[in-house]
């Protein structure tokens, strides 16, 4: 599932891109849909949280996210897409040493001045994965709702930007808090370290990449995630989970947890 560390890995694979200049290409989702990006030369690419950010050297910037279903592919020259993933690209570039850089599904595909990303990111909190890494206003926004659950704190990009629903279960689990703790039951400075840690090594280290257990074998690579009826890595206890729906008309989320390593706090 897409993460910070997921979109931190991607924007690390389209960084081959950096300095091509685009021969043919436009915008085919969002509300500049059509726009040409012809001329352009990609300067660099940058996250914030899941945000992906492509900037060019006219002074604008290409901001798009994943969410559940979007991905990019590079196809090399003289290779074309698949028809049935070409119905579904939002950006095309096609650059002047022949590859082809493709945005499938991408729900947001927003072109804006570069000056305006502050703007467009301001709503979200600090980025776990950025050097350095502002804990002291990550846990001031999450204590500013102190008996929110610690869950859906974690997983409010406005309090901290790049986790998702994976690292938020795991992180739980690790902590030894039950995912309906208040936010002002745990230590919330602990988990930040920690969260940033694993984040960092998942983004960073092959092989590693959303591994949280450091076991890779298939069915132990996390301690929840997953692993309803199946006896926690740690004490054995069945692990538990439940669908959460968190907003109207959105597919509802697992959750998962070890209820003898993550016992109910009030
Ligand atoms: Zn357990």
């Amino acid at each position: 599932m897409p993460e910070g560390d997921s979109v931190h890995r991607l924007a690390a694979r389209l960084r081959q891109v950096d300095g091509a200049v685009v021969l043919r290409g436009e915008l085919r989702g969002g509300d500049a849909a059509g726009r040409s990006l012809a001329g352009r030369r990609i300067l660099g690419h940058d996250t914030h949280g899941k945000h992906l950010l492509t900037r060019f050297d006219d002074g604008t910037t290409l901001h798009t996210h994943l969410r559940m279903q979007g991905s990019w592919t590079l196809t090399a020259a003289g290779r074309r897409l698949p028809v049935h993933a070409a119905r579904d690209a939002r950006v095309r570039m096609a650059f002047d040493d022949g590859r082809t850089l493709w945005g499938l599904s991408l729900p947001v595909v927003e072109h804006v001045a570069t000056a305006d990303v502050p703007r467009v990111l301001a709503h979200l909190g600090p980025d776990l994965l950025h050097d350095p890494f502002d804990a002291a206003d990550a846990a001031d926004r999450l204590a500013a709702r102190p008996d929110r659950a610690v869950r859906a704190a974690l997983l409010d990009q406005r309090n901290v930007a790049g986790l998702g629903n994976l690292w938020v279960n795991e992180l739980c689990f690790l902590r030894g808090a039950h995912p309906d703790t208040p936010v002002d039951r745990v230590d919330v400075d602990a988990l930040l370290v920690l969260a940033r840690r694993m984040l960092l090594h998942s983004a960073t280290v092959p092989a590693a990449y959303q591994v949280t257990t450091g076991r890779t074998r298939r069915g132990e690579r996390h301690w929840v995630v997953g692993r309803a009826g199946r006896p926690c890595l740690r004490c054995g206890t069945a692990v538990v989970a439940r669908d959460d729906v968190e907003r109207v008309g959105s597919p509802p989320r697992r959750v998962w947890w070890c209820p003898r390593c993550q016992p109910v706090v009030r």
